[in-house]
């Protein structure tokens, strides 16, 4: 199994840091991979970077809600979205996002098609080549 970063995502990049295996990367170009992303062959299944993810983003890959219950006001990052969100980062620095949408109280979402694009990241995306950087 491995650990999954969902569409929940800001790209705050504290799970980064404590991850052991350093198996979580930035995806890049932004545009096109919105989150950041867990190497499912490194992963240990340590659960060390779930409680660093202040937008609760990350779950192991049997617990990817299917039906996540919004609080409102959290953002979902997925290519084809069109709103705006800037914030900053675990270290201070800018965040901007062009492709998110903030769910509103009680709205329910599936995440589970988040699962996929951990796994394609590194198998068909720029991902080999972030984790040798
Ligand atoms: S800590 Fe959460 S928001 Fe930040 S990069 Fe990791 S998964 Fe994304
Ligand atoms: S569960 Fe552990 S090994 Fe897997 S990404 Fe999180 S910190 Fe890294």
């Amino acid at each position: 199994m491995t650990h999954i970063i969902t569409s929940l995502c800001l790209r705050d990049s504290g799970c980064v840091e404590v991850c052991p295996v350093e198996c979580i990367v930035p995806g890049k170009p932004i545009e096109e991979w919105p989150w950041y992303y867990i190497d499912p062959d490194t992963c240990i299944d340590c659960g060390a970077c779930i409680p660093e993810c202040p937008y609760e983003a990350i779950f192991p890959e049997d617990e990817v809600p299917s039906a996540y219950t919004a609080k409102g006001g959290e953002y979902i990052s997925k290519v084809g979205l069109t709103g705006h969100y800037e914030g900053v980062n675990h270290h201070g620095e800018p965040v901007v996002l062009d492709c998110v949408r903030q769910l509103e109280p009680g709205e329910v979402v599936d995440l589970t098609p988040d699962i996929q694009p951990n796994y394609d990241y590194f198998s068909k995306g720029p991902g080999y080549k972030a984790l040798e950087m």
